[in-house]
């Protein structure tokens, strides 16, 4: 039997693809080629941006003649558009066989063990399957999920409503599917969680968790996204600073630089506590790489609270950042407030604000040169630096390991380093 797994939308989507196809394959499902060769199908849908809603849904309507060509095939959709949309989707796409929400995703192995013994006789295909064992591979990097939902309530996102509130995984099962990810091949671990670093267990926080990762010594590089600069606590920062393991990278949302805009988001912080955090975090990783989420074209947006972004954004010295233009998603408190900003000046921003974070990007990859970095490779010359940058090497390595290099060049958005 043969299961694809699609995925859309942000890094939880992909997580909790994975994670809803071990199941799958730990009953002896090997990974299908595509389309044509599965058996079982995972749509893993993510809501965050309208885009990837519609992209999931289109997909969907094209898998009827998939589904109609073997009635048998199971069909699986899961995630944040999921939650939202409930028994619209079955209404909708009669043919999908589990609707699993992101609220559902612990119930799911239940779920599933359920439609699967009324499809497959597990013990003549079991046998087929262990008789080629394909063992699963998590490739040089791995996502490992601590915590699900989130407690905050930004006006714009519809995380909170689509995935309830936060969950955390108990450190020692975190620590275990860091080792079963290491044992399947993975050489970093990248944590993951709407809001990693409010992960808690007991009087425990995210910096004992970041440190019991790094001392378990399963993997070599720790990673994690997205936290919130609210939890960006002394004890993370020194955390971060301590761990050997933990890479230089901070991945912080700012998402603007107007106080007013910052409020009305919802975002319990204020754009001088943002930059002195970073701050902080930069006195004590002096070679840390940060990178940022803006929204641009927020109902109510001037010209002052753009500047204001341009600023935030050109002060915290940016190696790199995501930034959108507003549009508004239903069933948020931001949608209510009316999209207030002409597109046209929002893809004007936009485009503004990318130029200036492209702009210093190139700085900071300029500033790279001659640096030593150590590449967790993904392919035989590609792979990861311990900051944000990727990097491409002069010579062929073996994919999964690390390689000592030093950087020789840049191409717009990568370094160019030669194997020491
Ligand atoms: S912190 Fe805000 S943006 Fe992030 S998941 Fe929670 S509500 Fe959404």
């Amino acid at each position: 039997m043969k299961l694809l797994t699609i995925s859309f939308g942000c890094q939880m989507s992909f997580s909790d693809g994975a994670e809803m196809a071990r199941p799958l394959l730990a009953r002896g499902f090997r990974a299908a080629q595509g389309l044509d060769d599965a058996d079982a199908l995972i749509l893993n849908t993510c809501t965050v941006r309208q885009h990837a809603e519609d992209r999931a849904l289109s997909q969907l309507g094209r898998l009827k003649p998939w589904k109609e060509a073997r009635p048998e095939r199971l069909l699986i959709v899961a995630g944040c558009a999921a939650e939202r949309l409930g028994d619209w989707l079955t209404e909708r796409f009669p043919y999908v066989d589990l609707v699993v929400g992101a609220k559902s995703i612990e119930q799911y192995p239940e779920v599933l063990e359920r439609a699967l013994s009324e499809r497959f006789d597990w013990a003549r295909e079991n046998a087929g399957a262990w008789a080629s064992p394909e063992p699963a591979s998590a490739g040089a990097g791995a996502f490992v999920t601590v915590m699900r939902g989130c407690n905050y309530s930004c006006s714009y996102c519809i995380v909170p409503a689509v995935r309830g509130r936060e969950l955390y995984r108990p450190l020692e099962v975190v620590l275990g599917e860091v080792r079963a990810r290491a044992a399947e091949g993975a050489r970093e671990v990248t944590l993951l969680g709407q809001t990693v670093n409010s992960w808690r267990e007991g009087g425990r926080d995210f910096a004992d968790l970041l440190r019991a990762v790094d001392a378990a010594g399963a993997v070599e590089r720790v990673r994690f996204t997205s936290p919130h600069p609210f939890f960006l606590t002394e004890r993370v920062m020194a955390a971060m600073a301590q761990c050997r393991g933990v890479a230089p990278h901070m991945h912080l949302p700012a998402q603007s630089g107007s106080d007013r805009l910052l409020k009305l988001m919802r975002r319990n912080y204020t754009a001088e506590g943002f930059l002195e955090k970073a701050a902080r975090l930069r006195a004590l990783i002096p070679d840390l790489a940060l990178t940022s989420d803006f929204i641009v074209g927020f109902p109510g947006e001037t010209e002052e609270d753009f500047r204001a972004t341009l600023a935030l954004a050109a002060a915290a010295d940016l190696d790199s950042a995501y930034c959108f233009a507003f549009s508004p998603r239903e069933g948020t408190e931001a949608a209510a407030f009316g999209d207030t900003v002409p597109e046209e000046v929002k893809q004007a921003r936009l485009r503004v604000l990318l130029d200036a974070i492209e702009a210093n990007m190139v700085r900071k990859l300029d500033a790279m040169l001659g640096k030593k970095v150590r590449v967790l490779l993904e392919t035989d010359t590609d792979g990861r630096t311990q900051y944000h940058f990727r990097a491409r090497l002069d010579a062929p390595g073996v994919p999964g390991t690390f390689v000592d290099a030093v950087v020789t060049g840049r191409t717009d958005t990568a370094l160019k380093a030669r194997a020491l």
